[in-house]
């Protein structure tokens, strides 16, 4: 397979409202969608998302790396997907944003043109054998802003089916956090609930926090504590801890996965393909940590669009359970990308609507160019 075209779409889609994390307050999505056309006309889309303070990248610095790929990668053969990322870290190292937004389109071109759906080729190439349906995957909604706002939103999306919840922690007072975490809990009684501090806490107050009886009903906590803090204090935080321990920031592949289960220190992780370096590996990451008995979160940064939800939603389809529940964050964008976007069924996504061959979203070019980020242009080769 080779590829004739690369077309690079940086955009920036404003969300819903918006969304408060203990070190930044995102009022807009920033991602870059790419579409690659082969030898035989066919089209296949990648995304990726910045993320500053989880893979450093900017629009500005994932545009001019997926520029980078996408002009080096016209000259390559692109024939088995098991050698793509091989191929894409001989023309540049590291920056797993950028590859993961070529590694889509490749994978969509690839499964396009075999026939298949993304996940159950991923399905196919594990070795598990063969589901014709798998379970919907359970969407997590986040939580945030005043107390009876988090209280008013979980009501209106409970009655929707949702059942998965995600409250953001870190950037009040300890004593607060708790009180509403306890009152949700409440509120959302046999949910299955989490909270994510994104490194916020210290581990005096990590571990405070997880010893609480408030916060007792958690089925998991994602990174309280830093990434940049030694393992050690994350091996303290999860001895001490009454609840389950989630990472997200500290986990960028599968050799941390090994080092914190290896420490005793996690008992989940967060899987993103713009840390991980896209689906291959990130499904790599979700078999490993599956088969040690760890739980995975599924999630996109927020926001992308159904572009790179569907791919994410994929590794959930093939691995057939996602016990920690998956992040889509479309659901926060003002408007997404295609026509059909993926959208929560009783608070879940059912694989119907990824029955089409590829990743199984195409977006539409008209509503792709009404999102191009100020002071941005498509970039043609
Ligand atoms: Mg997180």
């Amino acid at each position: 397979m080779k590829i004739t075209q690369a077309t690079i779409f940086p955009l920036s889609i404003p969300l819903i409202e918006p969304m408060k994390m203990s070190h930044d307050l995102i009022t807009d999505a920033k991602t870059v969608l790419i579409c690659l056309t082969d030898e035989e006309g066919r089209t296949g889309w990648g995304e990726a998302s910045t993320a500053p303070l989880m893979t450093g990248e900017t629009l500005g610095s994932l545009l001019a790396n997926v520029k980078y790929l996408a002009d080096k990668a016209r000259a390559l053969e692109w024939n088995d997907p098991k050698r793509f990322s091989v191929l894409l870290d001989s023309l540049l190292y590291g920056n797993p944003s950028a590859k993961s937004c070529l590694e889509m389109a490749l994978l969509d071109l690839y499964t396009q043109k075999e026939s298949i759906s993304l996940w159950r080729y991923l399905r196919a190439q594990s070795g598990m054998a063969e589901l014709e349906t798998p379970a919907s995957i359970p969407l997590l909604r986040m939580l945030g802003g005043s107390l009876e706002k988090e209280i008013a939103e979980a009501k209106t999306f409970r009655a929707l089916g949702f059942r998965h919840w995600k409250i953001k922690i870190g950037s009040l007072p300890l004593a607060e956090d708790l009180h509403r975490v306890e009152t949700l809990s409440d509120a959302l009684e046999g949910d299955v609930i989490s909270v994510d501090a994104n490194g916020a806490m210290g581990l005096a107050n990590a571990v405070l926090f997880c010893e609480s009886a408030a916060a007792r009903r958690l089925a998991f906590a994602e990174q309280l504590i830093s990434a940049d803090v030694p393992i050690e204090d994350f091996v303290a935080l999860r001895k001490k801890s009454a609840i389950p321990i989630g990472l997200d920031e500290s986990i960028h592949g599968l050799g941390e996965i090994l080092q914190f289960m290896k420490a005793d220190a996690v008992d989940g992780a967060s899987l993103k393909l713009i840390k991980i370096g896209g689906v291959l590996k990130a499904f790599e990451c979700a078999q490993v940590l599956s088969v040690n008995g760890l739980k995975t979160n599924l999630a996109c940064k927020v926001a992308e669009t159904s572009l790179s939800a569907a791919a994410t939603a994929s590794i959930g389809f093939a691995m057939g359970d996602v016990p920690w529940g998956f992040s889509m964050s479309n659901q926060y964008l003002r408007f997404d990308i295609c026509t059909q976007p993926l959208v929560a069924e009783q608070g879940h996504l059912p694989a119907s609507q990824l029955a089409a061959s590829g990743v199984g979203i195409t977006p539409d070019i008209h509503r792709v160019k009404d999102a191009i980020a100020k002071g941005y242009s498509l970039i043609q080769y």
